[in-house]
């Protein structure tokens, strides 16, 4: 079952300009000698320092108890639900969630849990859409037992979730028995595009997670907050699953570098992506959504070509991008500089050209 065509197929053109995704950033020469020089112990049994300042960290900066750093963001999800929910329980997220089509359904395989998709444009939903999706409990309704947003929301455009509507969200589950998840996968976009603390966009949210390797450029990992009582159970689900681990200080201080010196540099991301942005929509039928933080999506269809076509137009240029849902989804990161956001512009405009 292939992912999709190897994008580093040795019989293509290398690839010069990586906007396919946040993930593809290669850690820094300074986050390599920060988990060279890391000092380390058995993670499983809190033995690792490295880690055990990682948590610490990540708690503070979400304004939670504790912390637990997990080898990916999908376990971070996997683990959250499976510590909140039960056997039939009902999970409310919006329709495009990363936890409804991107986790292999690991929610229903793995807890026996039903996500209900919440419609809403630009991957949110409002006070109303979740107020109207809430069933008084009885016998016949399953539990719903927990919300989740994601922050910012992927598919949705990279959007940013405004902190009062999250604060209203967050005190209607409350008010009725249900539990509140910020799947964070780039939570840290959200807080230097709008200058809201991290710790004030998780304000009310019980289990909030940040991932490192996408747009922080870590090479593994992402941590959850929440109160002890959450991390220990996550611990438990994270013991199942097999993702505790050994010396991961390793990976941790490869975290702890991104906390210290890629969170402020986003904000290069940002202006990156509005200027990719712009400089689309000058293209004569370009529909491109306005980023908020680093993705930009858009829709070449009607200046003469798909998005697949134009995606595969660009690849012998050493452009790699893809679609995403319908729509080309291009990520700005670490690795990308406005020099190649203005050869992007201008290739993707002379293959329009030449269409
Ligand atoms: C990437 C992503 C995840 C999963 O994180 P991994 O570290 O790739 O497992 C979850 N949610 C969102 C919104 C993401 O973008």
């Amino acid at each position: 079952m292939p992912y999709a065509p190897s994008p580093t197929d040795p019989k293509q053109t290398p690839i010069r300009i990586n906007l396919l995704s946040d993930t593809q950033t290669r850690p820094t020469p300074s986050m390599r000698d920060a988990m060279a020089r890391a000092e380390v112990g058995d993670e499983q049994i809190g033995d690792d320092p490295t880690v055990n300042l990682l948590c610490e960290r990540v708690a503070a900066l979400l304004g939670k108890e504790a912390a637990v750093f997990l080898p990916s963001g999908t376990m971070c999800n996997v683990t959250a639900t499976l510590a909140q929910c039960r056997p039939g329980d009902e999970i409310l997220a919006q329709a495009t969630a990363h936890l409804i089509a991107r986790e292999g359904g690991a929610h229903a395989a793995l807890g026996g849990f039903q996500i209900i998709p919440l419609p809403g444009p630009d991957g949110q939903f409002t006070l109303e859409t979740l107020r109207a999706a809430l069933r008084p409990p009885t016998r016949y309704q399953p539990p719903q037992t927990l919300v989740s947003v994601e922050q910012t929301a992927n598919i949705g455009g990279g959007t940013i979730w405004p902190r009062e509507l999250l604060i209203s969200i967050a005190e209607l589950a409350h008010a009725n028995g249900i539990a509140t998840h910020m799947d964070g996968a780039r939570l840290m976009n959200a807080c230097v595009a709008t200058g809201i603390s991290a710790r004030d966009m998780a304000t009310g949210w019980d289990s909030v997670w940040i991932d490192f390797s996408k747009g922080l450029g870590a090479p593994i990992g992402a941590a959850m907050a929440g109160s002890h009582a959450f991390i220990d159970q996550v611990w438990r689900w994270k013991q199942r699953l097999g993702g505790a681990m050994r010396q991961a200080g390793v990976c941790a201080a490869a975290c702890v570098h991104a906390l210290d010196h890629h969170v402020e540099r986003l904000a290069d991301d940002h202006a990156n992506a509005r200027a990719l942005a712009r400089g689309l929509a000058q293209i004569a039928g370009m529909q491109v959504q306005q980023p908020e933080t680093n993705l930009v999506f858009f829709d070449p269809a009607a200046s003469g070509m798909t998005g697949e076509k134009l995606v595969a137009a660009l690849r012998p240029h050493g452009i790699l991008l893809a679609t995403m849902d319908g729509r080309i989804r291009a990520c700005t990161h670490l690795d990308v500089t406005a020099p190649m956001i203005d050869e992007t512009i201008t290739l993707v405009r002379d293959i329009l050209r030449g269409a």
